[in-house]
């Protein structure tokens, strides 16, 4: 079972960003945005499995693949991940993936205390942070773990810190 198993559309917004795609474009548009939803991030292109998904050949992905790129509807990152523009990563933060496991959160908790690594409060309720959002790229290695307040957490969502600090004024 996924953690977000449902979210929000506007229905407005998909009708107008599917309004330049073929019928059969929609098709593997929308079960790429599902996979990317449901991981909570980008998504492997693998080629087998997402033909499989979209009941289609490989030759075939590759090439609805090719016009979803070029129509700016999916791109390529850095790290060979196929990711969209319409995917909302604040909303699907560091609590949209697997719980980190007890005895991570753990030794987290006995590293740091039980102390907010951004506001210096007591950290309650408390949560762990992912300091390199995890929807982008960043590891569940310690070092990139934290504690942190729920008010934090949720305020950081999946910036950056760099972008965090830039986005709020304190
Ligand atoms: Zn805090």
């Amino acid at each position: 079972m996924s953690a977000r198993p449902y979210h929000k559309r506007y229905h407005s917004d998909a009708l107008a960003g599917f309004m330049s795609l073929t019928l059969e474009e929609r098709g593997a548009y929308q079960t790429v945005l599902d996979l990317i939803y449901d991981r909570g991030g980008p998504i492997a292109d693998n080629e087998r499995l997402l033909a499989g998904y979209m009941g289609c050949s490989v030759r075939k992905w590759r090439a609805l693949r090719d016009e979803l790129i070029a129509k700016r509807k999916i791109s390529v990152n850095e790290g060979g991940l196929i990711t969209s523009d319409d995917f909302d990563d604040r909303l699907y933060g560091d609590d949209a993936r697997k719980p980190l496991s007890r005895s991570t959160r753990q030794r987290i908790i006995e590293r740091d205390g039980e102390i907010c690594a951004y506001c210096a409060r007591r950290a309650d309720p408390l949560e762990i942070d992912h300091i390199h959002p995890f929807s982008r790229g960043g590891t569940d290695d310690d070092e990139n773990l934290t504690v942190a307040c729920r008010t934090c957490n949720q305020a950081k969502g999946a910036l950056t810190l760099g972008e965090w600090s830039g986005s709020s004024v304190q």
